[in-house]
């Protein structure tokens, strides 16, 4: 099988790498990851991913788009954030992988306790429906702390937040209130 794995950033990939290649799957991964922000923080990411997948011998598309606007403006529930987060990024990707006749694709995303399980994984058949491709379902989470601790010994950056505007404006208050 031919898989797209979406990349949200190196630490989170290290796991789902070595589960899928245990399986013998063939992935190529895809950089698409619009809100992410400050920019120094997007190309930070970026690069480790670049890291990350030249080191192991992964192919990378890398789509550059810049859609931090949209969460600037965004004064809804954090469940819909998210959501919207989520829908950019699979709708993409489900697109991107038909496009290039990959078998399926899957994300990263759901190595991540942090992450909306549930939510990621209704988007994902969502968006596998409207673009005729199959969502590779996997549950990363049990090795989410090895991936983890191995991104830590290979010195990739490991990110304190989650991404956009937002996440970052409440992790910058926290650690200002702690200090
Ligand atoms: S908190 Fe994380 S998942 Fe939610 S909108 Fe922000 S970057 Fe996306």
């Amino acid at each position: 099988m031919k898989l797209l794995l979406h990349m949200c950033c190196a630490p989170c990939s290290v796991y789902p790498v070595s589960a899928l290649q245990e399986e013998n799957i063939e992935i190529e991964g895809l950089f698409y990851n619009p809100n992410i922000h400050p920019m120094e923080e997007y190309i930070r990411r970026k690069e480790n991913v670049k890291k990350f997948s030249q080191d192991k011998g992964i192919p990378v598309e890398y789509i550059d788009e810049y859609k931090q606007e949209t969460w600037e403006k965004f004064g809804g529930a954090e469940e819909q954030r998210c959501n919207m987060c989520y829908s950019v990024r699979l709708d993409k990707i489900a697109e991107y992988a038909k496009a290039k006749g990959f078998d399926a694709f899957t994300t990263t995303l759901l190595v991540s306790p942090y992450q909306k399980h549930e939510l990621l994984m209704e988007l994902g058949e969502k968006f596998a429906k409207k673009h005729g491709i199959k969502f590779y379902y996997k549950d990363f989470r049990p090795g989410f702390r090895q991936g983890q601790q191995q991104a830590r010994d290979m010195g990739l950056y490991r990110q304190k937040f989650c991404g956009c505007i937002i996440s970052y404006n409440e992790s910058e208050y926290t650690k200002k209130k702690n200090n």
